[in-house]
C-alpha cells in the first residue's frame, strides 16, 4: 500500500480518527459506512462524523452501491485521488523528467527539460523551477499541489537537501535545492534516485523476499542503494553507496568527475567507456534507456576495455558483499543487458566469492524502472500532504 499512516502522530481524536478512515480508504476500493465502522471499531456517529467532514473536504466520494434485496442501496466511500498531487522531478540522462503524481500515486501529467552539460546551479534550478510551475499549472480542478519531490542522480546530502555532484553535469556543485524551489513549491523533499527505487521495488515484494537486498546501478554512473526489510539504509541522511568513487591504484591516471583521479568509473561507467566504443559504433546514444538496446546485439565482452570494466565492477561488488551480506544483488542498467557481459559478470562474481564457505546473494539482472523511481521518491511526499491536509 502506497499510503502509510501513523496513527501516533494525532492528538486530537478527530483527526486522527479522519487519518484511519483516509487509511483504510487508501486500499483504492469503495467501503460502506458499517463497514468502515466495523473496520475500525467506530461507532456509526463517529462513523458518520468522520466521514461527513472528510467527503465536505472533497478527500472522500460517496456513490450509491449495489442494489441488494429491499430498501435503499447503501452509499459506497473511496478515496479522491485527485483531491491531492504532488509534483516529482526525475533526472534522466542529461534531461529532468517532471511528472504530476495524484494520491494514488498515478502519474497524471508528465513533462520533459534538456539542460545542457555546462550547466550550472543557476542554469539547472531555473530549469527546475520551469517544470513545477508548468506541472502545477497543470493540476486538476480541485487539487491541492502539496509539494515536489527531486529523485537525485550523483552524490547527493538528503538530510540538508543538497545535490553535491554529479558526473551528468559537472558544473553543478552544492546545489541547494530546497532554496532553488522554495518559490514554486510548498514543501521539498529530497531523495537518491536509487533509495527511492529500491523503496519502491521492495513495497511491490512479498515480505518474505525484502530482509537485505542492494540494488547496484551500472550506467552512466555507479552506485548503489541497500534496503534491510523494506527499508533503504540511509545512515543520517548522509551520502551512501558511492561505489563509483573507489579507487584502484591501476586507475590512477584517470581524472574523475568527482575531483580525483582513479575512481571506478573512470573505467567502468558509461560516460568513460561511451567514448571508446564511439570509435567502432559513433550511433551509441548517451541515453542510457536507448543504448540499452543498442549495446544488446554487439560483440563487446572481448573488448580490453570491458574485461576490465566488469572485472572491476565484480570485484567492488563482492567488496560491498563483505561488509553488507546482502541476501539479494539486482544489478540495472544498460550494459548487464548484453548478455555476453552478464555472463562474464557472473562468472566474475561467481570466482571473487564473499568468504571462505559462505554462500553468495542470489544476482538477479534486472531492467532500471522509472516507475519504481517516481513512486519511491514520491511516496513520503503523499504521506506528508496528507497528514498536513488532515490537520488543517
Ligand atoms: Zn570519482
Amino acid at each position: 500500500m502506497l499510503l502509510t499512516i501513523d496513527e501516533t502522530r494525532y492528538d486530537d481524536a478527530h483527526q486522527r480518527d479522519c487519518a484511519r478512515v483516509a487509511a483504510l480508504l487508501s486500499d483504492g476500493e469503495s467501503h460502506s459506512r458499517p463497514h468502515v465502522g466495523e473496520a475500525l471499531q467506530m461507532t456509526s456517529t463517529t462513523t458518520s462524523r468522520v466521514v461527513a467532514d472528510l467527503m465536505e473536504r472533497g478527500l472522500v466520494i460517496g456513490e450509491a452501491g449495489e442494489k441488494s434485496g429491499r430498501g435503499r442501496p447503501a452509499v459506497q466511500f473511496a478515496l479522491n485521488p485527485l483531491r491531492l498531487g504532488a509534483t516529482v522531478i526525475h533526472i534522466s540522462s542529461r534531461s529532468l523528467l517532471g511528472v504530476l503524481v495524484d494520491l494514488s500515486g498515478r502519474v497524471i501529467q508528465r513533462l520533459g527539460a534538456d539542460v545542457p552539460t555546462n550547466a550550472n546551479n543557476e542554469t539547472m534550478a531555473a530549469a527546475m523551477r520551469g517544470l513545477v510551475t508548468a506541472l502545477v499549472g497543470q493540476c486538476p480542478p480541485g487539487m491541492a499541489h502539496m509539494g515536489t519531490s527531486v529523485s537525485v542522480a550523483g552524490v547527493v546530502n538528503v538530510r540538508d537537501r543538497t545535490w553535491l555532484i554529479t558526473s551528468r553535469w559537472p558544473h553543478i556543485r552544492n546545489l541547494d535545492l530546497a532554496a532553488a524551489l522554495a518559490t514554486v513549491t510548498p514543501v521539498v523533499v529530497v531523495c537518491r534516485h536509487l533509495d527511492a527505487e529500491i523503496a519502491a521495488r521492495t513495497i511491490k515484494d512479498a515480505a518474505d523476499t525484502r530482509d537485505s537486498t542492494l540494488l547496484l546501478h551500472w550506467g552512466w554512473g555507479i552506485g548503489l542503494a541497500y534496503s534491510i526489510d523494506g527499508e533503504p539504509f540511509m545512515p543520517a541522511g548522509d551520502p551512501f553507496g558511492e561505489i563509483g568513487h573507489w579507487r584502484f591504484n591501476m586507475l590512477e591516471q584517470r581524472p574523475c568527475g568527482c575531483g580525483n583521479h582513479g575512481c571506478l568509473e573512470t573505467a567502468a561507467a558509461l560516460w568513460a567507456l561511451l567514448p571508446q566504443l564511439r570509435e567502432t559504433w559513433p550511433e551509441l546514444s548517451e541515453d542510457e534507456e536507448i543504448v540499452a538496446g543498442q549495446l544488446t546485439g554487439l560483440d563487446l565482452v572481448a573488448r580490453p576495455e570491458i574485461t576490465t570494466a566488469l572485472h572491476l565492477v565484480a570485484r567492488s561488488l563482492a567488496n560491498v558483499c563483505r561488509l553488507l551480506f546482502p541476501r539479494r544483488v539486482i544489478v540495472t542498467g544498460p550494459f548487464i543487458g548484453n548478455l555476453g557481459i552478464w555472463d562474464a559478470f557472473e562468472d566474475a562474481f561467481q570466482a571473487e566469492g564473499v568468504m571462505g564457505g559462505l554462500g553468495l546473494p542470489v544476482l538477479v539482472a534486472d531492467r532500471s524502472s522509472e516507475d519504481y523511481a517516481i513512486v519511491g521518491a514520491v511516496r513520503p511526499l503523499l504521506n506528508l500532504g496528507l497528514e498536513t491536509f488532515i490537520r488543517s
